[in-house]
C-alpha cells in the first residue's frame, strides 16, 4: 500500500508494518518486519541502499540478518537498542509479564504463536549494527527523533520533505495484544516503560507532520498533536 510519494507499506503475518522509501541512493527500508518478511522484499534486496530500524524487537528487525548476511545491506540500529538487537531472547524486559497477556487476550497468543513460528523458522539477531543517534545522517534523509518508551533506545524517523512520520511503535493504530484500535500504546506486555512512552508524544507531535505510519495498524492521516493527544488518553492495555 501506498502511503506517500515514493513510500509503499508492507504488513507480515498480519500483524507488523514495515516500509520501503524509494530513495535517490535506491530503495531504503524501515523496520523488517518478521524473519518472513524477507518473501515480501527478495526480488528488491539486492538493490537495497540500507535498512533502518524504529527500534530491535523482533517482529521489526525480521529480514535485517538475512539481508545483511546475503547482500552485505547496513543494518542502523538505534545506539541504545543495539544490545537488544544482539540478544537472542525474543522478547526484552517489560512492564509486565507477557504471560499474564498471553492468558487474557487471544491476540497476544497469536502474536506470540506467529512469532515464535517465523523466528523459529529463520531467526536470526543483527551480528553487525550501525548505531545511529538523534541528528546523525541516516540513508534516504531520515531524521531521527528520539522517542524512547517502548524501548529504551526507540527513534521515530522523519521525512519533512514527504510530510512522513514513521513512528515505530511509540504510537500504534492497532494494538496486536489486545486488538483494541485507535491512537494508543502498545501493551504492557511488550513496552519498557509507559511513563517514558507518555513523554516521548510531545516529540511526535512536535514535528507537526500530517501523516504518521506506525508499526501496528493503519496509517493516521489526522496530524501529529491529534495522534499525540488520542495515544496519552487511551494510554496503555
Ligand atoms: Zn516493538
Amino acid at each position: 500500500m501506498r502511503v506517500a510519494e515514493g513510500v509503499e507499506q508492507f504488513t507480515d503475518q498480519g500483524i507488523v508494518n514495515w516500509f520501503l522509501v524509494e530513495t535517490d541512493e535506491g530503495p531504503v527500508a524501515v523496520d523488517a518486519g518478521f524473519p518472513t518478511a524477507w518473501k515480501q522484499i527478495s526480488d528488491r534486496a539486492s538493490e537495497l541502499r540500507a535498512i533502518v530500524l524504529t527500534h530491535a524487537h523482533i517482529d521489526h528487525l525480521g529480514f535485517a540478518p538475512i539481508a545483511q548476511r546475503k547482500h552485505g545491506t547496513p543494518v542502523y540500529v538505534p545506539e541504545k537498542d543495539v544490545g537488544l538487537a544482539k540478544n537472542p531472547l525474543y522478547y526484552a524486559k517489560s512492564e509486565r509479564l507477557p504471560l499474564i497477556y498471553a492468558l487474557r487476550y487471544a491476540p497476544t497468543r497469536r502474536i506470540y504463536w506467529r512469532g515464535a513460528k517465523a523466528v523459529g523458522m529463520l531467526g536470526k539477531t543483527v551480528k553487525d549494527p550501525t548505531p545511529y543517534r538523534e541528528g546523525d545522517a541516516l540513508p534516504g534523509g531520515l531524521k531521527a527523533i528520539f522517542t524512547p518508551g517502548h524501548t529504551k533506545g526507540h527513534m521515530a524517523l522523519h521525512l519533512p520533505d514527504r510530510d512522513l512520520l514513521f513512528v515505530g511503535d511509540t504510537i500504534v493504530t492497532h494494538d496486536p495484544y489486545t486488538d483494541r484500535t485507535g491512537p494508543r500504546l502498545i501493551a504492557r506486555a511488550a513496552t519498557w516503560n509507559v511513563e517514558t512512552n507518555l513523554a516521548s508524544l510531545d516529540r511526535i507531535a512536535a514535528t507537526g507532520a500530517s501523516t504518521l505510519v506506525v508499526g501496528h495498524g493503519e496509517p493516521w492521516r489526522n496530524g501529529a498533536a491529534a495522534a499525540a493527544a488520542a495515544a496519552r488518553e487511551a494510554g496503555a492495555a
